[in-house]
């Protein structure tokens, strides 16, 4: 081992430039005006591979000039929007961040949560709407640290269609972010960021530039196809105009999530004419983007980082066709098996409180007062479970505590995931390709069609080009903290990526 690292050291010196210090040609701009994350939900690897030989737009341009990692995965579960959104910027794993799924049951009240839900607070640019804040994130995002540091004015702002995604990926210190609000087909924000709505988003509201985009379709239909996706860029426009972003005189960042790609994923499969067409008019409106970012900054002051929150499942229909394992399973089954065990074992009640997709969470009081050992009732519960055909893991939360989850990819990820105050008392892992949906397909697991994802820097402070080497997409973060001189986020598990950076 020293010998090899002996032999690294001195091939780093033997290829440092000599007098580098004193005569460093003219190179990128010292920073970056603007970051900014484009985040595709459900977006697996292989679009890119797939695809790639139609793009025109904007992901032609991240393939042909940025740093591609062909290798790059999440490494928890469960692979799902919030968990995902919430690492892409804080490089923390669920065991950190305390976002550890969509919802849960939230131990303190009693009551299902979602991962940015929060009655606190009150929606605006449509009232009435359920308040939403990143008040269960427990860690900090790179913009926060760029706030936090003070060297220079950073404004940070979150764009999706989605809450979660909008919300999560800008972080706690961010200016704003704004999601979609069907029934009005406005985009609205709360009461965490400011008291008043800005006026530059009144007015991208009441002007209904998006109604260009829906066609003969409503807000619902639109949001959730091509349209969403146009959407969202046309409102990325106005907040960068509005906000004035990258002319603020120091770093700002903008997120943006396209959530259309994973309604259309759900509903029709990777495989599919509806995902290609989706990717397709991805790389389109991205294109339209990047055109306008070079317009108004300079794409060479600009550092575009793409990435998603998860992969998804081929349609088990489809892989039984193709001799591959898969079907489909019903939650419902599971926590139907859990709650006869329980009742065969301790008599009838009411034991299951909450869930998060399979994964329930038990009613701990309940079990207390019987005067009951929570981990026995676990292990009585998950014995059931694994008696259900295609389960393949079940993991009990106590165990978990305890860091008992076997030490393979499966285990590591399921402990990447676990937060304690907020787990399931049993974390169930289907067998590769089953799903519990009864139609369409989905996401979640640790297996690799859920967790491998594109990840590409563009921007001139990257060396561009193919990268195969494994990396995860914790490491984005801290790579952008390198970039711009900031510190790692509080919670970044990941390492620098220096093998992109010039
Ligand atoms: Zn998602």
């Amino acid at each position: 081992m020293k010998a090899l690292l002996c032999t690294a050291l001195g091939a780093a010196l033997l290829l440092a430039p000599v007098g580098a210090a004193q005569t460093r040609p003219a190179g990128p701009p010292a920073k970056p005006k603007l970051v900014v994350l484009v985040a595709v939900d459900q977006f697996r690897f292989d679009y890119l591979t797939k695809f790639g030989g139609q793009f025109k737009g904007g992901l032609k341009r991240l393939l042909d000039s940025g740093a591609v990692f062909t290798n790059a995965h999440y490494e928890h579960m469960p692979t799902v929007t919030a968990v995902g959104h919430s690492i892409m910027l804080t490089g923390a794993m669920p065991s950190s961040s305390g976002i550890v799924g969509n919802e849960w049951l939230d131990r303190n009240t009693g009551k299902q949560v979602t991962s940015v839900s929060d009655p606190a607070v009150k929606s605006l640019g449509v009232e009435g709407r359920g308040g939403a804040s990143p008040h269960r994130l427990l860690v900090s995002t790179v913009g926060d640290e760029l706030k936090m540091l003070g060297r220079e004015k950073a404004k940070v702002i979150g764009v999706s269609i989605k809450d979660r995604s909008a919300i999560l990926p800008a972080g706690r210190m961010a200016d704003g972010a704004f999601w979609f609000d069907k029934p009005s087909g406005s985009f609205i924000s709360s009461t965490f960021y400011f008291q008043q709505f800005p006026a530059w988003a009144a007015k991208f509201n009441e002007s209904r530039v998006i109604d260009k985009f829906k066609g003969g379709l409503n807000y619902d239909k639109a949001a959730e196809s091509n349209p969403g996706n146009d959407f969202v860029v046309a409102f990325a426009e106005a907040a960068i105009e509005g906000e004035n972003l990258g002319r603020n005189g120091g770093i700002d960042v903008l997120t943006m999530s396209f959530s259309a790609n994973d309604t259309v994923g759900h509903a029709k499969g990777p495989d599919s004419p509806e995902a290609a067409s989706i990717t397709l008019h991805t790389d389109k409106v991205l294109g339209e983007f990047f055109a306008f970012l070079d317009k108004r900054l300079g794409m060479s002051n600009v550092l575009v980082v793409l990435t998603a929150d998860h992969g998804v499942a081929p349609m088990p229909e489809v892989q039984v066709q193709r001799r591959m394992p898969g079907g489909r399973m019903s939650e419902k089954t599971v926590l139907a098996a859990v709650q006869s065990a329980l009742d065969e074992k301790y008599g009838h009640a009411e034991w299951i409180l909450g869930k998060s997709g399979p994964a329930p969470y038990f009613d701990h009081a309940l079990i207390a007062s019987k005067k009951l050992d929570l981990e026995e009732v676990q292990s009585t519960a998950a014995a059931a479970v694994r008696k259900l055909p295609h389960i393949a893991r079940v993991f009990l939360r106590e165990e978990m505590r305890r860091g008992l989850a076997p030490s393979d990819f499966v285990g590591t990820r399921a402990q990447n995931g676990f937060f304690y105050l907020r787990a399931s008392d049993l974390i169930v892992v289907p067998e590769p390709y089953w799903l519990f949906e009864e139609k369409g397909t989905s996401h979640g697991t640790p297996w690799n069609y859920d967790s491998h994802v594109p990840v590409i820097f563009m921007g001139p402070w990257i060396k561009s080009g193919k990268y195969a080497n494994r990396i995860m997409v914790p490491d984005v973060a801290p790579t952008l903290s390198q970039i711009l001189e900031v510190e790692p986020p509080s919670g970044a598990a990941g390492r620098v990526l220096t093998e992109i950076l010039r």
